[in-house]
């Protein structure tokens, strides 16, 4: 039996006998990995906050050689905030499934934790931003961390859609042209296409949404929710991210 430190985020908790849970661990350096934290229903568990969905800790594991189990635990953060706000938790429990249901067992992936703590802090934190605007931003780069990237600008027959040359500002709705109607673009599985090659499931965006998502393909991780947009520009935004999912990792979200 060996020992083993790892620290991480509780991405799914199911029921495991009486008074057991087992649990999807999203851990740094392991990927996603899955634990059985014995006695953590009991109300007086030592694993009782440990062992609850969306906490991120360091936890020492016995390795048994057919499981893991928690032999010790040290909550980090248990983003509680997100429990207040129902729109929140119904995000979070939405980013922690593409998690898990894209990020492969004992594979290395500490982008996409990382990203995924950024985005439940901000959804803890609120500061104004609206909570889909979080999600929006967030599905952009999490398609970018699992080497997506639509095209913005051309589509497939060479037809530009859009200019190559400007830089994206952190306010893509200031960047739409306010005289009159917004342009809008074609938008399909590969990105920006033309009335002539666009396909049936094919979205509307406006350059906002563009811009948005070239912001977000260059932003660090710390960046991603500097990002202003409006309403409208979020709802079309997350349409296309939509199609993209289901797509290139497909998910039917
Ligand atoms: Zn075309």
């Amino acid at each position: 039996m060996s020992i083993k430190k790892v620290r991480g985020l509780v991405i799914r908790e199911s029921e495991h006998g009486e008074t057991n849970k087992r649990l999807t661990f999203f851990a740094k350096e392991y990927g996603k990995i899955t634990i059985t934290a014995i006695g953590a229903r009991k109300p007086k568990s030592k694993f009782l906050a440990s062992a609850q969905l969306f906490t991120y800790s360091d936890l020492v594991l016995y390795d048994g050689g057919n499981y893991l189990t928690v032999s010790q635990s040290d909550v980090i953060d248990n983003f509680y905030a997100i429990r207040r706000d129902f729109d929140s938790l119904v995000l979070a429990c939405y980013f922690c499934k593409l998690a898990d249901k894209t990020v492969p067992y004992g594979t290395q992936a500490d982008d996409i934790l990382h990203l995924l703590l950024l985005t439940l802090s901000a959804l803890c934190k609120g500061n104004g931003t609206p909570p889909e605007l979080i999600a929006a931003a967030f599905e952009t780069k999490f398609l970018q961390l699992h080497g997506f990237t639509p095209e913005l600008n051309v589509c497939a027959c060479g037809e530009i859609l859009r200019g190559q040359t400007r830089t994206p500002s952190n306010d893509p709705v200031a960047d739409t042209p306010l005289n009159g109607e917004a342009p809008r673009i074609w938008f399909g599985e590969e990105g920006v296409a033309c009335d002539n090659c666009r396909a049936a499931n094919s979205t509307r965006v406006t350059l906002a949404v563009l811009n948005a998502m070239e912001y977000e393909f260059g932003a660090n991780l710390s960046a991603v929710f500097k990002l202003r947009a409006d309403e409208s520009t979020i709802k079309m935004w997350r349409g296309a991210n939509k199609l993209l999912m289901r797509r290139h990792l497909d998910l039917d979200i």
